[in-house]
């Protein structure tokens, strides 16, 4: 059974629903250890005038469905009342989910300084001055799945990071009308995310949020996980590996499609970590 998760949202990125405190109530309720909140970090407001990045649609809404920066400082103050509130019951973490870009280093810098982990989730990411978007099937060519996973390396090598959420996301919409092939560009991409995240000591995601939305609308194999990123995973023995829920709504933390992410796991001969040691 599920004890820990890291990765959950709350109402403040404008596109999950529910209290903080139901989340924690549930996770109480299913004997939860610890708990970590990771809700998406603010659109920086030199990039909210941009207009590649106001054109940026992700699973039919637009990027800025972020946190607004002015509630950064009341979700870490909520956050710490609750924590304290329910020490007794449950370890309560502090997080945020952030893109990474030179541009944006120093906001990721400084929610490092008043949080207690980023998680690393590359929505979309930079070549130069341009701007793509890994849920486009065109943006994501052959050339771009790589540099997708050098800028994710990028990000890892940073230290800023605990832990990379969906790090196989940049296969969502690839080859889609293709038979969804996972290519020798998936593989080459696919080692320079595991090896930067275990050169930076990161934990890399088995991400569960995504399998309902995949099977709802009948896609085999599922957007992510895939099979074939976490069969190569396994052949690197120090790779850390976790379970997230990518929670969007309270009663989401505990879900059968866990159960299908330890098959997963278990197939490919995965050994999951427990907690990521906050
Ligand atoms: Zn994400
Ligand atoms: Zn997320």
């Amino acid at each position: 059974m599920i004890k820990n998760n890291y990765h959950t949202h709350t109402k403040y990125c404008n596109h999950a629903t529910g209290e903080m405190e139901d989340y924690i109530k549930v996770a109480i309720d299913n004997n939860f250890e610890e708990l970590g909140f990771s809700d998406h970090m603010p659109v920086p407001d030199e990039l909210l005038e941009d207009e590649k990045y106001k054109s940026l649609i992700y699973l039919g809404k637009p990027y800025k469905d972020r946190m607004e920066t002015e509630d950064v400082e009341r979700y870490i103050s909520e956050l710490n009342v609750l924590k304290n509130k329910y020490s007794n019951q449950i370890k309560i973490f502090i997080g945020f989910e952030c893109e990474y870009s030179e541009k944006i280093a120093n906001i990721v810098k400084n929610l490092n300084s008043i949080s207690d982990y980023l998680i690393l989730g590359m929505h979309h990411f930079y070549v130069g001055d341009e701007i793509y978007n890994t849920y486009s099937s065109t943006d994501m060519t052959n050339e771009r799945v790589i540099q997708y996973a050098n800028e994710c390396a990028k990000a890892l090598d940073t230290g800023l990071f605990k832990y990379i959420a969906h790090p196989d996301l940049f296969m969502f919409n690839y080859m889609k009308n293709n038979g969804r092939l996972f290519t020798i560009e998936c593989e080459i991409a696919t080692r320079i995310i595991v090896e930067a995240a275990i050169k930076n000591n990161v934990y890399l995601e088995l991400n569960v949020h995504e399998i309902e939305y995949s099977e709802k609308e009948g896609i085999n194999p599922w957007r992510y996980p895939r099979k074939e990123f976490w069969d190569i995973v396994s052949e690197y023995k120090e790779a850390k590996v976790v379970i997230g829920m990518d929670a969007h709504k309270p009663e989401k933390l505990v879900n059968e499609n866990y159960y299908k992410i330890l098959n997963l796991a278990n197939n490919c001969d995965i050994k999951l970590e427990e907690s990521i040691g906050l």
